[in-house]
């Protein structure tokens, strides 16, 4: 089976979120499959053929986008990543915006990439039995597919779309449809107009053979009203239903055994390592003043709305009175920036901030904490909480999509558990939770069955790849069918 994994972003070219690492390491998986072939296709961004030295393919492609062509080129990383070249829309820092915003142009950016994928597969002549599309970045394709592009070159290619985040569905002014050269009659409320703009991700669903969610929890979410966020309608008259395939992590690239930027190795057999990531960490973040065996929390992310940063606001200083420290690794809104700021100035030597994407301190910090906190309004997957786990660090979660589904909340008696979930949004909840995780450190013996229980979780893509590929042979019979 060929698939070809279209998304705007993929570890290790270009992150600013879950879904890079899921696109990146699903290939990955695909790649060790016999009999499947898996490439990716990723918008050309700044500084990638530089840093990975890409091979130019010399090939271009012509893509109409309203009343011009932009060109595009080819390029390749090895034998199955392609990237598309375009200067005036991908030679940027950042794939989606500033931080003042978002880019005005996103529409055209968009509409741009996800013609290229097309042009770019009859340049060079891929045809994928299945393209995997992710997110609105990739909503368009297969609506082009079931019109412009319905033609012999991609008879036999059928359509996943997979939703990693609801809230972001790619809404536009209705004056830049004409952008897409899609006719007039798909911009109506059977088809991708939602309250009178553009909604690329609703051209993903209604156009896909197979729409899949990453979590099972959160795929029940998104099929009701609030949580759908006006889309819950869409969703539930799928006609092949709304599936759901839970994130895996690659397990080779987050191992505490092998991992290279981290200050010692160990393993679920052999846990002292981790102690000196704890007390290295510790040192790097100029938390070392009073109690030295404090309990580290950590939180690592995007610092948006839906990780729950008011309810830790509201929780800090209650929690830093139960004698925790408190290290944030994360970027995202100013006004987040400059609290947590605040906060690290008011508990100095037990807060320690950190602004920025950084990958290699994500490591140290994954290593060297006890707790890892994921207070999330929304979850679709969270891949934070399943690198804690493989590294022994305990999350402490709401329950809420992907973290109600892989981690168990610990049973004192019999010890069974892999953290701590709270079902409410608000800070006394989450308190109350990092109380009791709390508590539970302070007796060593059952802290160390609750690491080992956490580390020994299979959180790798074997499962969810193969669910994939089940899902992939329903898109290919049913597009067979009514292509
Ligand atoms: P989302 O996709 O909503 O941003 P996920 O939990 O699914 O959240 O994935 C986030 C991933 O990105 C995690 O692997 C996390 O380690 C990583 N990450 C997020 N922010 C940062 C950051 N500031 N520095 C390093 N890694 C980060």
């Amino acid at each position: 089976m060929n698939i070809l994994i279209a998304a705007s972003e993929a570890a290790p070219f270009v992150k600013t979120g879950g879904l890079a690492y899921v696109a990146g390491s699903l290939q990955k998986e695909f790649k060790k499959i016999k009999g499947i072939e898996a490439c990716l296709m990723l918008p050309l961004y700044h500084g990638i053929r530089e840093k990975f030295g890409l091979k130019d393919t010399g090939i271009e492609v012509a893509v109409p986008l309203g009343n011009r062509q932009v060109a595009g080129r080819i390029w390749l990383y090895g034998s199955s990543v392609y990237f598309i070249e375009c200067g005036e829309f991908f030679d940027r820092e950042e794939p989606y915006g500033t931080h003042k915003g978002d880019y005005p142009d996103n529409a055209a950016r968009f509409v741009f990439f996800n013609r290229a994928v097309l042009e770019a597969c009859m340049a060079l002549k891929i045809t994928p039995d299945v393209i995997h599309c992710n997110d609105w970045q990739a909503g368009l394709i297969p609506l082009y597919l079931k019109t412009i592009y319905r033609t012999d070159f991609f008879k036999k290619t059928a359509v996943v779309f997979t939703i990693h985040n609801i809230v972001y569905q790619g809404l536009f002014n209705a004056d830049e449809f004409a952008l897409t050269g899609l006719g007039r009659e798909w911009f109506n409320p059977e088809g991708i107009e939602f309250h009178g703009k553009i909604n690329f991700l609703k051209a993903g669903l209604i156009a896909a053979d197979i729409v899949t969610t990453v979590s099972s929890t959160y795929k029940k979410e998104i099929l009701t009203a609030g949580s759908g966020r006006g889309l819950e309608g869409v969703l539930n008259r799928l006609p092949s239903g709304l599936h759901d395939v839970i994130n895996g992590i690659d397990t080779e690239y987050w191992d505490p055994e092998t991992d290279t930027f981290i200050p010692a190795n160990y393993s679920v057999a052999a846990m002292s390592g981790k102690a000196a990531c704890k007390k290295s960490l510790i040192d790097e973040c100029s938390l070392g003043s009073g109690n030295k065996n404090a309990p580290v929390i950590a939180m690592i992310g995007r610092l948006s709305e839906q990780k729950g940063l008011e309810i830790l606001f509201d929780a800090l200083d209650g929690i830093i009175s139960l004698g925790a420290k408190l290290i944030m690794l994360g970027k995202g809104d100013e006004q987040f920036h400059a609290y947590i700021r605040k906060a690290a100035e008011k508990h100095k030597g037990n807060v320690f901030f950190d602004i920025g994407y950084n990958e290699q301190l994500s490591r140290r910090i994954y290593a060297g904490s006890d707790i890892f906190l994921m207070p999330s309004k929304y979850e679709p997957c969270g891949l934070g909480q399943l690198i804690a786990m493989r590294y022994g660090t305990i999350p402490v979660a709401r329950e809420t999509g992907g973290l109600a589904d892989t981690i168990t909340d610990y049973e004192p008696l019999s010890g069974h558990g892999t953290g701590f979930l709270f079902k409410e949004h608000s800070a006394s909840s989450l308190r109350e939770s990092v109380r009791s995780a709390l508590c539970v450190y302070a007796y060593k013996k059952s802290w160390q069955k609750l690491v080992s229980n956490a580390m020994q979780m299979d959180f790798s893509w074997k499962g969810p790849a193969r669910k994939y590929l089940g899902l992939y042979g329903r898109a290919v019979q049913k597009n067979a069918v009514e292509p």
